[in-house]
């Protein structure tokens, strides 16, 4: 099966919609790992647009800040109050839709976590050493995290001992028999200074990974943000991909 891989769409319409007419006609499938609202203009539209395709998709931490199932007092100020803004936007179905999805499952030969397997809504895996503890808390080859913003690979080569690869975008990839841990990046707020869309296409049958990056009108999304009185370290931000 071709899926489409997607995470943190952070409700980015202009985003998300440029994914997927970059990658029409190319995948069957969506798996989503998390983070649908928080941050974006956009938390009811992207929601009714993820659910008119075939997908799997999971919670993240933002999600579960706006239905009040996560402690927020470690969000910073301008998180906070896209959750506020965000809880008050949310229509009833969005609400029941987002708390029917769980943080954590597996698939076949993949564990999909929003943030890592060990804590399923909130660590972050941004160094070797943290990946490295956690291939301890999944069996499966593969593990699909989101979370960090950041698209990267670690490659476990031996017990305790991992390699990161960043991307090679475009270029299609054969999973190794190692075990890896891969990150397809961030669709609605990438912070690895790219301000285009971040996404992955993976080929379950022939376990072929390939990373993708699409530029998209970030000035709409601004736009929105504006029109709402968001914050203005939220809004900037957006056009340098941090
Ligand atoms: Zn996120």
């Amino acid at each position: 099966m071709r899926v489409l891989v997607i995470s943190d769409i952070h409700a980015n319409l202009a985003a998300f919609k440029a994914v997927l007419d970059d990658s029409k006609g190319l995948w069957e499938k969506i798996w989503f790992l998390g983070d649908l609202i928080g941050y974006g203009p956009d938390p009811n539209e992207c929601t009714s647009l993820l659910r008119e395709f075939d997908h799997i998709a999971l919670s993240g931490n933002h999600d579960w800040a706006v239905l009040d199932k996560l402690d927020t007092s470690s969000f910073n100020a301008e998180a906070k109050s896209a959750i506020t803004w965000t809880r008050d936007t949310i229509t009833p179905e969005t609400r029941a839709y987002l708390d029917s999805l769980p943080s954590k499952l597996v698939l076949g030969q993949f564990t999909l976590a929003h943030a890592s397997p060990r804590q399923p809504v909130w660590e972050y895996i941004l160094d070797p050493y943290t990946a490295a503890i956690n291939f301890e808390f999944f069996d499966t080859p593969y593990c699909l995290v989101g979370h960090t913003h950041v698209p990267i690979w670690f490659e476990e080569t031996a017990v305790h001992s991992v390699i990161p690869y960043v991307p090679n975008y475009g270029k299609p990839t054969n999973l190794p028999e190692n075990r890896v841990i891969i990150n397809p990046g961030s669709i609605g707020q990438p912070r690895d200074s790219d301000h285009r869309a971040a996404y992955a296409l993976l080929d379950t049958d022939n376990l072929v990974w390939e990373y993708r990056r699409i530029a998209y009108d970030v000035s709409k999304t601004q736009e929105k943000m504006r029109a709402q009185n968001m914050p203005s370290r939220l809004v900037n931000r957006l056009e340098y991909g941090w």
